[in-house]
């Protein structure tokens, strides 16, 4: 089958094509106009572009143990819906958490059959489980996560600097790559507390110092140890020196942002809004020009969601107290959208976006069959209207809690084919290890 647009983004550029599939990868793009009669074609609409199937390489899906909040079924079909036709599971606020080989066993056995989207899984690195990691590895996962403050969850501890070397040194020999969630408890204790409904007082109980102690720490253990990292969803614009100079240095650093910070700022959070409660907070709209700044000019490498849901319980709406809700903005299926309605009010191409939400968390996570229309890929594809707008009504995540909601954002996405078929509710979705 072959399916081609007057407006395709592919790797170096977007122009007119026609891509070309058999056996659910792309054998070859060629000309708009290069098919033959005997060809299934299917040819997107005047005001449509096609796009890579987008990879979102930070999602936390919760099955099991914690399915009520998000499961696979409900998480990979918001995924679908949005474009999104690769997630990559984080290992923690399942039970067990993915860090072990029992662990992701299990993972993968409950989520086998019922995903919507190609799926792969994060690993965990936590205190004492350096053993596991080589066997993880060599069973698929595409790297592991770690947090260098108290998770939330009891069964996901933070490592110390003293275990952030040890695993750096273990995942250094093998090239594996550890990414880690930057906010240093320290200077988060020694900050006011939450203050009840106040935004601002959320805001100074988790300041911008939090987390560029803790990117530093980081930043040092990779350093002296050689090993790969990545800064997941990076809040705090001034953090961007230390990770530019550290490159600068040779370490080999990436960072990614999300949706929730290039979005919204702190001073349109509603006190109670415990809906736009995560973890390093929404900053102040300086920060969040900053970032795009950063993502023209390529200091940040990806934009991944961090769909990280809960109970409506969980998030203490009917308090609306910052300090006891759960932390965690949920919303996969509006990544596109925001990022786009955002990009483009600041003079971002789709290509660049593409390369942000694809290419480039394809790479981190090791899955060279994702993230491009190109020969060989994986024929994941979407018919994106870049210039139609829509109001964000119910999500299809478990729980339908988000800060997006009501909010107009330009950019529809129209249909959806994973690895050549369409996308159309039925569990097609496979797991994918690392590499494949
Ligand atoms: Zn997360």
């Amino acid at each position: 089958m072959i399916v081609r647009a007057r407006r395709v983004v592919l790797p170096d550029g977007e122009r007119p094509a026609a891509v070309h599939v058999t056996g659910g990868r792309i054998t070859a793009v060629t000309g708009f106009d290069d098919v033959t009669g005997g060809d299934e074609v299917t040819t997107l609409a005047d005001d449509e572009v096609l796009l890579p199937g987008l990879v979102d390489s930070h999602v936390h899906v919760n099955e099991p143990g914690r399915t009520e909040w998000e499961g696979f079924a409900s998480a990979t079909r918001a995924a679908a819906a949005g474009g999104i036709t690769t997630v990559v599971d984080m290992p923690l606020n399942s039970i067990p958490p993915t860090t072990t080989l029992d662990g992701l066993a299990a993972k993968r056995s409950v989520a086998a059959g019922q995903v919507s989207v190609d799926v792969a899984f994060w690993g965990g690195a936590v205190p004492g489980n350096t053993g596991e990691l080589r066997p993880m590895l060599d069973a698929g996962v595409v790297g592991f996560k770690c947090f260098l403050l108290d998770s939330g969850v009891p069964e996901f501890p933070p490592l110390d600097d003293a275990g952030l070397r040890e695993v750096l040194t273990e995942l250094a020999a093998v090239d594996g790559l550890l990414i880690a969630h930057c906010e240093d408890e320290a200077t988060i204790e020694a900050a006011p507390d939450p203050d009840g409904r106040s935004y601002a007082g959320f805001l100074a109980s988790r300041p911008p110092a939090a987390e560029e102690t803790a990117i530093a720490r980081l930043l040092a253990a990779a350093a002296d140890t050689g090993a790969r990292v990545h800064v997941v969803h990076l809040a705090d614009a001034g953090a961007l020196p230390l990770l530019r100079r550290a490159r600068a240095d040779g370490v080999r650093v990436t960072v990614e942002t999300c949706p929730h910070y290039l979005t919204f700022a702190a001073d349109e959070v509603p006190d109670g809004d415990t809906a736009y409660k995560c973890c390093p907070p929404i900053r102040e709209a300086a920060h969040r020009e900053a970032l795009w700044q950063a993502l023209a000019d390529g200091d940040v490498d990806l934009v991944v969601s961090d769909h990280s849901p809960c109970t409506p319980e969980l998030k203490r709406l009917d308090v609306g107290d910052f300090g006891l809700a759960w932390g965690g903005i949920a919303g996969l299926q509006v990544t596109l959208p925001a990022v786009w309605t955002g990009a483009r009010a600041r003079g971002l191409g789709l290509g660049r976006v593409v390369e942000l939400m694809s290419a480039a968390p394809a790479a981190l996570a090791g899955l060279p069959a994702k993230g491009g229309i190109a020969v060989g890929k994986d024929a994941d594809l979407v018919a994106f209207a870049p210039d139609a707008v829509a109001t964000v009504g119910r999500l299809e995540h478990r729980n339908p809690v988000t800060p997006y909601t009501g909010r107009e954002l330009t950019g529809v996405v129209r249909r959806v084919w994973l690895r050549g078929g369409p996308v159309d509710g039925a569990p097609r979705g496979r797991l994918l290890d690392r590499g494949a």
